[in-house]
């Protein structure tokens, strides 16, 4: 901790001057632009300023955008009220939230408010409480653990009651007892930023091999060259990204520089944050949706000030209000939690690239299973490829061997094969850990009545309910919907009539019970590890060795390394291949490529069973074989043959109200006038639909979807927008723009 003046700034309060200078302000509201405000005499306000200012009856937060742009008649403009005491926000920082906002056709007012994420972080920190030595000599009789309190303390530090306690082994009620004894000073103290001081000679040194020793070289030089560039650092997991990204955080802190490191949320594990402490010799600034709100202020205080030097976070952390951003590194660049699919809809991939851009800095995207879009920016040669082609130390890459399922006859309501049992019983016989991975939360996804057929569904939403055992209920997994599992049906009113369709995880767990009683079994999903600390506890469960057979849906699938773990069965390899989505095969091949990568990542080997219906698919085939070339080869192929992305530009149009005819009435006025063929540059668009969504009711709310196909080159966002201010929009229906949509449910 560290000492400063004792109370922070008062916000100054100024008088309006009629006439005088105007600023133009963007508030964390549904709006479009920045609005004028006059500014009092006396307030010297600079873009960037974060300040106060009434917004109908309230008082709240706006940021000075920059001169005043005159939209406001001088008779109904209202005055700035005072500033904050913080660093203005960046110029940089500025354009990207006018960029995303022009990108993601979102009001701008909601962008700025994915960075005003933590108000309370605004003013300034409150003090806390510390102690000081008061006298310089220990008195003879002062009583031992007041002595040893005087003995530890060191000259001049100021030190919080339970820090010195814990130092003099003593309770808390003896620093106070000492302090109204006048041997110990109160003073008020104030928390140094999160991760302000690091040490990049902490870790132990490691030699990189000649590859990883190349790919962090080219990364240093970039960072070195100070300039935008987009590497893709790719190599399978164990080859040691981690460490090469590293070496460019190092470089970065170097030339004084902020480094961010995105991260999916469910990957913000305590074993990465230890690895980074270790590294670097303090925690990094974390940010994710589960913090509390002293965390969230102190990380916001941090990297708006610019002494936050290194944060790690899920996508929103790329909203914070960096100073002087540097290096930004996307770890596992292809996973779908990138996107936010709600308020404003963004991949957090993209506008990395565009804020790095923006900032003319390096951004390194990482995975070992890249996205097709990545990989096809790699054959454009608009990015770098930095490849690590083996595991680090020669750790081996598990063998994957498919189970044909129709070969294996399964008893009714079985789900796990023969083959796959003895695995387990071999696994489970040498002491090592074994995951089955199962997508699938719950006991089964379907519920319905032998009597009359009827099916258990959300009154909600276009879905199934799913059965629950440990909660004893049907849930929907779209809404918050739940009700108790009935005793008759709602259809036919027969008792005890419901069949259990298909698997969940819940229902594996009975299965593998019977099979292995005397294992040690946990499920991990969303909803059995409900928070961060949850999560942290189960994970290091596994990590103790104090489970046997873990099953997991994608929660078990990221970074997580556990080096008993050496056998991983996927009881439905085919699950992510319903539906028919765009990227239905490309997402299949990275989330089973990313379970596989849990077995055997040290010494011992693993090994990888995927039960398949399909095993002739070329998805299993390439998975088998590892050959992801090959899988990107024929993937890219078809989508240039369908004109799909990276080919062409899509933008879902999504319409929903209430109201079933006027959400569709809407749609079709939509429909009518939907851009189609070629503008005078001949660049085409094709838009399809309206149709009802496949989630045609979702919460409660019907939907309605167009799609937009358009090329590359088209600028999609101006026809859009065009387009949609043509209708009138009834007040109680909502039009959503996706671009670039990843779901299209
Ligand atoms: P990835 O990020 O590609 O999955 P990691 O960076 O996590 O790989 O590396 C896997 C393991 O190998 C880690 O425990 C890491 O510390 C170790 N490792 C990687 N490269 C080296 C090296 N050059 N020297 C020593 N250990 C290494
Ligand atoms: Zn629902």
């Amino acid at each position: 901790m560290s000492q400063i003046s004792l109370f922070g700034e008062e916000k100054e309060e100024k008088q309006v001057v009629p006439g005088g200078k105007t600023v133009s302000v963007l508030v964390p509201y549904p709006v479009e632009k920045a609005y004028d405000y006059a500014v009092p005499k006396d307030l010297d306000l600079q873009a960037g300023d974060y300040i106060c200012v009434p917004l109908g009856n309230r008082e709240i937060t706006g940021v000075v955008w920059g001169e005043g742009t005159g939209d406001v008649e001088p008779k109904k403009l209202k005055s700035v009220i005072s500033k904050y005491p913080l660093k203005s926000m960046s110029g940089i920082h500025r354009k990207f939230i006018d960029w995303v906002a022009n990108y993601t056709l979102s009001a701008k007012g909601m962008v700025l408010k994915m960075s005003l994420s933590a108000p309370a972080a605004l003013n300034p920190p409150k003090p806390s409480i510390a102690y000081k030595k008061k006298i310089s000599k220990i008195p003879d009789k002062l009583p031992e653990k007041r002595k040893k309190v005087l003995e530890v303390i060191a000259e001049g530090q100021a030190y919080s009651a339970s820090e010195l306690a814990e130092m003099a082994g003593c309770t808390a009620s003896v620093i106070k007892g000492m302090a109204q004894k006048n041997l110990l000073e109160m003073v008020e103290v104030f928390g140094t930023a999160p991760c302000s001081y690091l040490n990049p000679d902490a870790g132990l040194h490691i030699d990189l091999s000649e590859q990883q020793n190349e790919a962090a070289q080219q990364i240093i030089e970039d960072i070195r060259a100070d300039k935008f560039s987009v590497s893709l650092l790719d190599g399978v997991t164990g080859a040691g990204k981690t460490e090469v990204y590293f070496e460019g955080v190092v470089q970065a802190l170097k030339n004084g520089k902020q480094v961010l490191i995105l991260l999916p949320e469910i990957a913000l594990s305590n074993a990465f944050l230890d690895r980074f402490k270790k590294r670097f010799g303090c925690l990094p600034a974390l940010w994710h949706s589960g913090l509390g709100s002293a965390q969230r202020r102190e990380t916001w205080r941090g990297v708006a000030s610019g002494k936050t030097k290194v944060v790690i976070g899920a996508r929103s952390a790329l909203f914070l209000p960096y100073q002087d951003l540097g290096l930004i590194v996307v770890d596992e660049e292809h996973d779908p939690a990138y996107k936010q699919e709600d308020g404003v809809i963004y991949h957090a991939r993209d506008m990395a690239v565009l804020r790095a851009h923006l900032g003319n800095f390096p951004i390194v995207l990482v995975s070992a299973t890249p996205s097709l879009e990545t990989i096809h920016n790699i054959w454009e040669g608009k990015y770098k490829h930095l490849e690590l082609p083996a595991r680090y130390g020669g750790a081996q890459l598990p063998d994957i061997a498919l189970i044909d399922m129709r070969e294996d006859k399964l008893e009714r309501q079985k789900f796990l094969s023969r083959a796959l049992i003895k695995a387990l019983k071999e696994n489970l016989e040498e002491g090592n850990q074994s995951l089955l991975f199962l997508n699938r939360r719950g006991y089964a996804p379907l519920t319905l009545c032998r009597g009359c057929g009827h099916r258990m569904e959300c009154p909600r939403c276009t879905a199934w309910l799913v059965e629950h055992k440990r909660s004893g209920k049907l849930h929907c997994h779209h809404c918050d919907y739940h009700m108790k599992m009935p005793k008759t049906c709602p259809s036919c009113n027969e008792e005890e009539c419901f069949v259990a369709c298909g698997p969940g995880v819940e229902r594996i767990f009975e299965e593998v019970r019977e099979y292995f009683p005397d294992a040690r079994v946990m499920v991990l999903a969303s909803d059995t590890a409900e928070s961060h600390e949850d999560l942290k506890s189960m994970l290091k469960k596994i990590s103790d060795g104090e489970v046997d057979i873990i099953i997991g849906t994608q929660i078990m699938a990221k970074g997580h390394h556990f080096p008993n773990l050496t056998l991983v069965g996927v009881v439905d390899a085919d699950l992510g291949l319903q539906g028919g989505d765009l990227r239905a095969a490309e997402r299949t091949y990275q989330l089973l490529h990313q379970v596989s990568g849990r077995a055997g990542r040290e010494a011992k080997k693993g090994r990888v069973l995927l039960q398949s219906w399909m095993p002739e698919h070329r998805i299993m085939k390439a998975l088998a074989a590892g050959e992801r070339e090959a899988f990107f080869d024929i993937e890219a192929s078809e989508r240039e043959m369908a004109n799909m992305p990276p080919y062409s530009r899509l933008a879902g149009i999504i319409i929903s109200g209430r109201e079933e005819h006027i959400v569709r009435e809407t749609a079709e006025a939509l429909g009518k006038i939907s851009p189609q063929g070629a503008n005078e540059h001949g660049q085409r668009i094709l838009t399809l639909g309206p149709a009802p969504a496949p989630f045609a009711r979702l919460r409660g709310k019907y939907r309605y979807r167009l799609l937009v196909c358009a090329d590359k080159n088209l600028n999609v966002q101006k026809t859009i927008s065009n387009w949609i201010s043509q209708i009138k929009i009834p007040s109680n229906i909502r039009i959503y723009v996706d671009i670039d949509p990843q779901s299209f449910l």
